[in-house]
């Protein structure tokens, strides 16, 4: 017996009140785009979940695209049935054939959202558990820790049996918290960071500081890649890439060397936010760590953030460096972080940078000179990139043959 379809269990949308078909819709449009390969799914959604019908698409690779969506708390192959008690026990007789190996255990949870039923839980256990200890020799029962575990949900539409449950990767659907602006450099950290902040429903725009010649073309292609190994998330996803030498070269003529970093993030701040405010998003996202190096102590980021009164979201803030590579093998971006290009930041670097920096002092470097030319300049001058996913690319090349 096959499954005909996979059931998606929502998990904390389920907790959203008035707001739940927002949700439900946001989830249904990503599972979409995941499941656009697949173009004979249909999916059905209700309040309480939603269900992929495959007509005769591969499970197999569907259930693969389902674990990297967010929102989706768990999800189960299964088969929808008749309520009819002699279909039921054929249904269930199938499905456990079909599993079943050698000296193998099972139980039966039967789960009951419509009390009206013909058989109570018991009469469920009792009727289907029999019919298959008579059928299928060999079998035990093991109520602690069966080998199949066969649930049979009673619904007012129909019966569904299913023996797996899947974990899914949590969150909350894409675009469900709006839109912030991810701070992409090319190292392990913001990626991450920028992972985290879609986990949990944000739309993010990447921006990237650029200073050519001092850093090169492949620094760029280092931020492209990770871009795209983000849009796999969406399906694509916008990176704006802001020429920054002009203020690198300012700060430098103008600003102490061991202030000099205390700026340039400020002045990156700045122009970010000139960036947010263009593209109507309502906050920004970084990959600082707590005490990493020193524009990440708390006396750096008082002085750092005093130049905007927009949320800064801070993902990794309190997450060590180890944990943070670990998420990002899983998420497959450190290797490309770990190609060896230079960073806007790490050009200028002063010897021996500020790490209790003091706001009035910095306020008092940067009173010298305008800046803000430069950063309206440097908004306004933008490049803006939309990056698609790598495998998204392939098939748009496939198709000129
Ligand atoms: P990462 O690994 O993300 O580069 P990091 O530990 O190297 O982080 P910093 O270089 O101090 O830390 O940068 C702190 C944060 O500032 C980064 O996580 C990122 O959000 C932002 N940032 C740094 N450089 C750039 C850049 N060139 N363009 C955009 N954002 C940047
Ligand atoms: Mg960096």
């Amino acid at each position: 017996m096959k499954y005909d379809r996979i059931l998606i269990r929502y998990g904390e949308i389920s907790t959203k009140g008035r707001n739940r078909n927002k949700f439900v819709d946001k989830l249904r449009k990503s599972v979409r785009i995941a499941l656009a390969p697949f173009p004979n799914i249909k999916i059905e959604s209700s309040r309480d979940r939603m269900y992929v019908l495959l007509n005769g698409e591969d499970g197999i690779e569907i259930i693969e695209k389902l674990k990297n969506i967010f929102g989706i708390q768990s999800f189960s192959p299964a088969i929808k049935v008749d309520r009819d008690v002699e279909v039921l026990k054929q249904a269930s007789l199938d499905l456990v054939s079909s599993l079943y190996k050698e000296g193998q255990t099972f139980k039966v949870t039967p789960k009951r959202s419509d009390k009206t039923y013909e058989l109570n839980s018991d009469g469920i256990n009792q009727t289907i558990g029999g019919h298959l200890l008579q059928s299928i020799p060999g079998l035990k029962v093991d109520v602690k820790k069966p080998d199949i575990n066969l649930r049979i949900e009673v619904r007012k539409e129909a019966i569904y049996l299913s023996c797996e449950t899947i974990q899914g990767a949590g969150g909350l659907p894409m675009g469900s918290s709006g839109k912030a602006m991810l701070m992409l450099s090319g190292g392990i950290d913001s990626p991450v960071a920028g992972y985290l902040a879609m986990k949990r429903g944000l739309e993010i725009e990447a921006v990237h500081f650029f200073s050519p010649p001092f850093t090169s073309e492949r620094s760029k292609e280092k931020v492209i890649d990770l871009s795209r190994k983000l849009a796999e998330i969406y399906g694509a996803i916008t990176l704006i890439i802001v020429p920054f030498t002009a203020v690198q070269q300012a700060i430098r003529e103008q600003i102490p060397e061991n202030y000099s970093m205390t700026t340039t993030r400020r002045m990156m701040l700045r122009i970010t936010d000139g960036i947010r405010q263009k593209r109507e998003g309502l906050a920004i996202v970084t990959g600082e760590s707590l005490g990493q190096v020193a524009s990440q102590t708390v006396e750096s980021m008082f002085a750092i953030n005093e130049v905007t009164n927009t949320p800064i979201l801070r993902p990794l803030i309190t997450m060590d460096k180890t944990d943070i590579i670990k998420l990002a093998q899983d998420i497959d971006t450190l290797e490309i972080s770990n190609r060896p290009f230079e960073d806007c930041c790490t050009i200028f670097v002063p010897s021996s940078p500020k790490t209790k920096p003091k706001k009035e002092k910095v306020q008092h470097f940067e009173s010298f000179f305008d800046f803000e030319p430069l950063i309206q300049e440097a908004v306004n001058e933008v490049e803006t990139i939309i990056v698609k996913p790598a495998d998204d690319q392939q098939s748009e090349f496939k198709s000129l043959f």
